[in-house]
């Protein structure tokens, strides 16, 4: 089945005055509450997906910058009226910063549509709307951390009790697939907490985390809190997860990375949380509601390109309702408008660079010479961008390239299982390196609960696939990651305990 995609609108509308007038400034690092250029001069140009046209340049920042960086950020973190501040003043920072994202929301949205191709609509109601809502939950956190007092064992009398403190300088190093919000996910909870940033945002996408500088400037918070170094992962992001005084690296990308940057980590063990790959399973018993399961399989894969590290990539449907679904996916797939992100229609935009849709067209060849069939999508849709058809994969086995590894583009594959076997199909789903999320579609109330027990998965969906929320630990299992972003468990990653006993 050959579904015919049209681009609604080549061109898309022009970007507000805002935008454009941030687009043509002359961007620079944000080190020590300073606007430098890059100290080696050089420059990386920033791509528009849908178009290929370059819109704006930005330094490439490297080693040495990183250092100027971290150094701002450790004075700060030392010596600074940062330190000093109550946690009342800190939390009324990051709710003031909250507060100037949500006036600026449009111009942000614009912002990661042209730097990633995302749909404006999405950008605005997620990405943006996300980020100002985690900012206000973690700066309610900042008045609430603390430590306990304990009972000790020992016979002599002692009064002991322990501390939260900020664990110091972090490093935060981010992808390209939700630009502000992934910085915003690190941000927002570190400065709860009272620690001082550097932030690596994406070579693809580093234009919101310039932005989002402005506004830290803007809002009031002291030099040196927040450090904005843009450049490449191997030269800036490999000296940031190296470098010695950096007391945590906070990561978000791919598992090949990450771990790259444990072996960086090493040489200081600095503290690591990382946030990466996934495969994730989506599995649809035949008592489900097929209109629930299907949107949720679409918006699993089609959402945000497929590049969202849950991708329900993985699609596990009972043969009774298989047809019907895969009717459904393919009939989802061709409804779905693609187009420029700024135009407000466009629900499909492109993929973030030629690199990307080269590596996930190659993907679907290598998926149809082991075997594949392609039920819809699968090409590229015309030759301006990006642009690449929702793909559906039939005919998989567990051992294809296509099965087992992330593509990180629109692309399922999609498999039946015939009886009411909870044992093989948890078996099923579980056979991946990867443990990040999972969703399940059925009404059975405890075949809900008892396949969730058993996904080896950081978040579970049950009729729901992409569950995200600032108040609900979100990371990964296996080679999915180390820690938890979000709620409480977010403060945790940028807080170290001490112990303190006082002989009485
Ligand atoms: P990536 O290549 O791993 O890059 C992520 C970040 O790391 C970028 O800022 C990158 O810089 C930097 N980097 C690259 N090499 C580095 C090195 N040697 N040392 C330090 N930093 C380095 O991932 P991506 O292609 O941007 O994003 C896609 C991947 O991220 C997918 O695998 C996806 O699953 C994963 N992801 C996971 C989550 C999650 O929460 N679990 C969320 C989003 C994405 P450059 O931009 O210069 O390469
Ligand atoms: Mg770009």
């Amino acid at each position: 089945m050959t579904v015919q995609q049209k681009i609604i609108v080549a061109e898309g509308p022009a970007p507000s005055a805002a935008t454009a007038a941030f687009l043509a400034a002359d961007h620079r690092l944000f080190i020590g509450g300073r606007w430098v250029e890059a100290a080696e001069g050089g420059q990386l140009d920033v791509e528009n997906p849908a178009t290929g046209e370059i819109v704006a340049r930005v330094p490439a920042g490297t080693a040495a910058d990183i250092d100027a960086a971290v150094a701002a950020a450790r004075q700060a973190f030392d010596h600074g009226p940062w330190s000093r501040m109550t946690p009342s003043e800190r939390g009324r920072l990051v709710w003031k910063l909250a507060d100037l994202l949500e006036t600026h929301a449009d111009e942000f949205a614009e912002i990661d549509s042209i730097d990633n191709g995302k749909p404006v609509t999405d950008a605005r109601a997620v990405d943006v709307a996300f980020s100002c809502e985690l900012l206000r939950y973690m700066a309610g956190w900042s008045t609430k951390i603390h430590g306990q007092t304990i009972a000790l064992s020992s016979s002599a009398p002692f009064h002991a009790y322990t501390l939260r403190e900020p664990v110091g300088v972090v490093g935060q190093i981010v992808p390209w697939n939700f630009p502000l919000m992934m910085a915003v996910w690190k941000v927002a909870p570190a400065l709860a907490a009272g620690c001082t940033i550097v932030l690596k945002p994406a070579e693809q996408t580093p234009l919101s985390a310039l932005r989002l500088a402005q506004l830290v400037e803007e809002a009031g918070f002291p030099a040196g809190v927040f450090n904005v170094v843009t450049g490449l992962g191997e030269t800036a992001g490999a000296a940031l997860a190296a470098h010695p005084d950096v007391d945590k690296v906070a990561f978000t990308g791919s598992t090949e990375v990450g771990k790259l940057i444990l072996g960086a980590a090493r040489g200081n063990l600095k503290k690591v949380s990382l946030e990466l790959g996934g495969k994730s399973p989506v599995i649809v018993f035949p008592d489900a509601d097929l209109d629930v399961a299907l949107a949720g399989a679409a918006s699993a894969i089609f959402y945000n390109m497929g590049q969202c590290c849950t991708a329900g990539s993985r699609l596990y449907v009972h043969r009774k309702v298989y047809d019907r679904l895969m009717a459904g996916m393919a009939a989802e797939a061709a409804r779905l408008p693609v187009g420029v992100g700024l135009d407000p229609a466009t629900r499909i935009g492109p993929l973030v660079s030629a690199e990307q849709l080269a590596r996930v067209s190659g993907y679907i060849e290598a998926g149809q010479r082991e075997g594949a069939t392609v039920l819809t999508g699968g090409r590229r849709i015309g030759d301006r961008g990006f642009f690449l058809e929702p793909t559906v994969l039939t005919g998989t086995t567990p051992g294809m390239s296509v099965v087992r590894e992330e593509i990180f583009g629109p692309v399922v594959c999609a498999m039946p299982f015939d009886d009411d076997d909870i044992d093989a199909i948890v078996a099923e789903a579980n056979s991946s390196i990867y443990g990040l999320a999972a969703s399940l579609y059925t009404r059975d109330l405890s075949k809900a609960h008892t396949v969730a027990r058993r996904l080896k998965a950081g978040t579970i969906g049950v009729n729901v696939h992409h569950v995200v929320d600032v108040a609900l630990p979100f990371g990964g299992f296996k080679q999915s990651g180390w820690g938890r972003e979000m709620g409480y468990a977010a403060i945790e990653l940028y807080t170290e305990t001490k112990s303190i006993a006082v002989a009485l």
